[in-house]
């Protein structure tokens, strides 16, 4: 038995045989006085099956991702039938006589490299799709498997060296029990695929896990992020236990998940969901999400290589507020920087990334990124319940420029006519010790606060989010956090303004006692998370969780916190897996 410590990047268990996903390399050989009209039907052929896999692949992208990236494989459709890229291989296979394969693959090659050449950043992008397309045309030419997750027959835990989107896209959800990848990071694609399925994951893992053999059993355990492998039976049987007790009290709570969560006092916080895109929002109203408390944008501008427009961008936040209707989404503005990087933005090097030009930072320098963002967000929110938010605020300054770039965007949009929402809340996420220690001065500033617990604890702390080694210090259960936490709720408070959190620690069962207790407005967590939350709120009283909230802020240490909450809320503990 072996355990391999990773971070827990989405939460559940799952015991399962491993199935590792490898890109295999294709070996193409070259055969000599091939007929070239033998060969061209050859590809033809392979061609036509690549356009009725295409065309599958983009229904099932439309189904489970949205139309901007299902439209990816319409374009690799156009690319089989392009006629120039096709005549040029024709020309070629009558000149060498070879068999199909090196031609077609040395003129994709080619044709990539043209692309990537020229001084156009779309352009340049779409190499990628060619190489694809080659890959796949090559693939049915040689009879190999279409994905490497072809020979998935049985539910699997899936181990991964990194995952690409159009990796998760072909693989079959139903036979999937979680992920277990060596590279990865909280906000890696398989992560947030994860957390949108409710499937467990471990991210960071190590190269360790590419290691384990297909068929090995694991427990993946997505609460602490430790993949266990060749476990003896009692430990399997252990965690099988404990996984259908989880999955009961889930089920158990997803019966009344649209039903406000109200505690015994009569009070009623919202719960609400974070998304990063617009199967995250299908996905949050049907768990009983009342509204989006985090629209992390940053993920519309990942995966791709170039920015999107404003057009794209609007339409991508008008798709995501129809399925919310006129509930709350608070749409928070670009977070680059720190482990979210955009590798077509040339941005300068940096020693500490997470202590650079991070969040509003670069909105602020970089208008020309910040101010479509806004104009498509106004845009889209007429007629909807939208609110903006500014990520990793340490300074008044920043909050009275942003609001003025955000002036500065209705101004332009009255003067071209274009319709816009007029009165949109504006809020800040406090996310730095700065903002919390200076909160009774920005709560003046904004219309509400969310508090990042996850970037709260790391800049509290001095500990790094992403880095395992020091994942017992970043912990946001510590006192020196909570009390931050409690401070800002009350500054809050005092002005008349509110304050949710939208960092992990809303969706923690130990913790939403303690911000209950603290007064706390609104909670919004991965949409999963949505109904075991709600039942939990039902349970308790504000009045008896402030007493509790005061003794916890009183301890010293993590342990203590949680020892408490453990021992004074038992059906909070019971939740905690
Ligand atoms: C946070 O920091 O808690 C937060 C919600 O933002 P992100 O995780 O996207 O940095
Ligand atoms: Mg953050």
């Amino acid at each position: 038995m072996k355990v391999i410590q990773g971070i827990g990047s989405s939460r559940g268990i799952a015991c399962g045989p491993v199935f590792p996903f490898r890109r295999a390399d294709l070996v193409i050989e070259t055969f000599e006085n091939r007929d070239p009209a033998a060969e061209w039907k050859r590809l033809e052929s392979a061609l036509a099956a690549a356009r009725e896999q295409l065309a599958q692949i983009y229904q099932k992208a439309l189904r489970d991702t949205d139309k901007d990236q299902a439209e990816i494989f319409q374009f690799h459709t156009m690319i089989t039938e392009d006629a120039d890229l096709l005549a040029r291989v024709k020309a070629r296979l009558d000149e060498r006589r070879t068999n199909v394969e090196p031609v077609f693959v040395e003129m994709c090659k080619g044709y990539a490299a043209e692309l990537a050449a020229m001084d156009n950043d779309y352009f340049a992008a779409r190499a990628i799709d060619v190489l694809d397309v080659a890959n796949r045309v090559t693939r049915l030419l040689l009879g190999v498997a279409e994905s490497p997750s072809a020979g998935l027959r049985v539910p699997s835990i899936i181990t991964a060296d990194d995952l690409t989107p159009s990796d998760t896209i072909l693989i079959d959800k139903n036979l999937v029990l979680g992920f277990c990848v060596a590279k990865g990071s909280v906000t890696s694609h398989a992560a947030i695929l994860a957390r949108g399925l409710g499937l467990p994951s471990v991210d960071g893992a190590g190269d360790a896990v590419l290691d384990i053999t297909a068929g090995t059993m694991i427990i993946l355990d997505g609460y602490t992020g430790t993949v266990t492998v060749d476990p003896d039976e009692s430990l399997v049987a252990a965690s099988r236990e404990r996984a259908g007790r989880m999955k009961q009290m889930h089920d158990a709570a997803r019966e009344h998940a649209f039903e406000p969560a109200i505690t015994i006092d009569g009070k009623r916080p919202h719960i609400l969901a974070n998304i990063g895109d617009r199967a995250g929002a299908k996905m949050a109203v049907d768990q009983g999400a009342e509204g989006c408390g985090l629209l992390r944008t940053e993920f519309l501008y990942m995966g791709r290589s170039t920015l999107p427009t404003e057009e794209e961008q609007f339409k991508a936040y008008k798709a995501i507020l129809q399925e919310f209707g006129d509930r709350p989404v608070v749409l928070r503005t670009l977070d680059i920087g720190g482990d979210k990087n955009l590798p077509y933005l040339s941005t300068e090097e940096e020693e500490n990334p997470f202590l650079g030009v991070r969040g509003l930072r670069l909105s602020l320098r970089r208008t020309d990124i910040f101010k479509p963002q806004l104009r498509a967000a106004l845009r889209a929110g007429t007629g909807h319940n939208l609110k903006i938010m500014f990520p990793m605020v340490s300074d008044i300054d920043e909050v009275r420029r942003a609001r003025r770039v955000l002036e500065e965007c209705k101004d332009e949009l009255t003067r071209e006519g274009i319709p816009f929402a007029e009165n949109v809340d504006v809020g800040i996420m406090v996310e730095t010790p700065a903002a919390a220690l200076c909160a009774d001065s920005l709560a003046r500033e904004v219309d509400f606060f969310s508090i990042g617990t996850n970037d709260l604890s790391q800049y509290t702390m001095a500990a790094d989010r992403g880095n395992p080694a020091v994942a017992s210090l970043c912990d946001a259960f510590h006192p020196a956090v909570l009390r931050l936490i409690r401070d800002v709720i009350e500054a809050s408070h005092r002005v008349g303004k509110w304050t949710g959190v939208c960092g992990e620690l809303a969706g923690e069962p130990l913790a939403v006692p303690l911000f209950l207790g603290m007064g706390l407005d609104e909670f919004s967590m991965a949409p999963v998370l949505v109904p075991v939350v709600k039942a939990l709120i039902r349970k308790l009283d504000t009045r008896e969780m402030k007493g509790l909230a005061d003794e916890a802020l009183k301890l010293s240490t993590v342990d203590e916190v949680r020892g408490l909450v453990k021992a004074r809320v038992p059906s909070a503990g019971v939740l905690e897996g």
